[in-house]
């Protein structure tokens, strides 16, 4: 293999292994970042590859969020290194969006320096029944209701919609910055991929239409956006339901002609969709997950 087909096959395998996939943009970067959320004085995202992170520096202390270090050893500690150049402020929290270890693993140097870990009480579940070496158990489990925590002046709303793109998904917001962080269920204009997998696809949609009631501007995504955006707005919401409603559909009809799983999963197009990055890698992550629903009924 050449250097340049191997840089391509990394990029391809770094795609294809996040739940929305994004594209070989990912080749040029830095494999580590980190950036001040525009117009905020204390939210930043954190980036390791594919996966992005928020965190937000308070003079009480540092609120942190999914380590993403699923498969990397140093992720943890690196994600700290970066907290570090930025604040000294003791890390008092780390909030796992939901239960999947590409996300919330690797979270041991946090640990170790003191952080109270927090989850929703299925993400507890979840973890306590597979035992991922590799990922720290929830210290504090939220309830349905949800949970807001205050820090040094911040405040971070933590709350349930129901099942989504998992069944443990917290929604992170602040109220007073009007900034959402999203993981997994909401892209910023690419195209879903593995992210189907365990999701629920009718209760996905209906949350992504509560979601557009809540008060924010703008919402930091669990993996880069289109062209390596770090942040979006209700108008990617609005184009997820979009394309939602109509992969739905288009499957509903392949499904109840006896198309599902084959031969849709091998030949059926979105034909709106074709550009957005991503697609080639989970068109048919979409069409499976879709004819479970419509030709199988689960
Ligand atoms: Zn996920």
């Amino acid at each position: 293999m050449t250097l340049t087909s191997m840089r391509f096959a990394v990029a391809v395998a770094i795609a294809a292994s996040a739940a929305f996939t994004t594209g070989a943009f990912a080749q040029s970067r830095p494999a580590i970042e980190t950036t001040k959320v525009e117009g905020t004085d204390n939210v930043y995202v954190f980036r390791n590859q594919n996966h992005m992170a928020m965190f937000v520096v308070t003079p009480a202390g540092v609120i942190a969020t999914d380590p993403v270090a699923y498969g990397k050893p140093q992720g943890g500690q690196q994600y700290l290194d970066e907290i570090r150049k930025v604040t000294s402020q003791p890390i008092k929290y780390v909030i796992y969006s939901h239960h999947h270890f590409d996300h919330i693993a690797g979270g041991k140097a946090f640990k170790d320096v003191g952080a109270k870990f927090v989850a929703h009480r299925r993400t507890t579940e979840r973890l306590k029944a597979i035992n991922d070496p590799n990922t720290v158990l929830p210290d504090e489990s939220v309830s349905d209701r949800g949970r807001t925590i205050k820090l040094g002046g911040t405040t971070l709303e933590l709350s349930y919609i129901g099942e989504t793109h998992s069944d443990s998904m917290l929604i992170m917001r602040l109220p007073k910055e009007k900034i959402a962080f999203l993981v997994d269920w909401v892209s910023a204009g690419t195209f879903p991929g593995r992210g189907m997998t365990d999701s629920q696809p009718l209760k996905w949609i209906e949350g992504l239409k509560r979601l557009q009631k809540m008060d924010f501007d703008r919402f930091i995504p669990g993996h880069p956006g289109n062209g390596g955006r770090i942040t979006g707005t209700k108008k990617d919401v609005e184009e997820l339901v979009t394309l939602l409603e109509d992969a739905s559909k288009t499957v509903q009809a392949e499904a109840r002609g006896g198309k599902c799983w084959d031969p849709a999963e091998k030949e059926l197009q979105f034909p709106k969709w074709t550009k957005m990055p991503g697609y080639e890698n989970g068109r048919h992550l979409v069409v499976q997950r879709f004819c479970s629903l419509w030709g199988r009924g689960t």
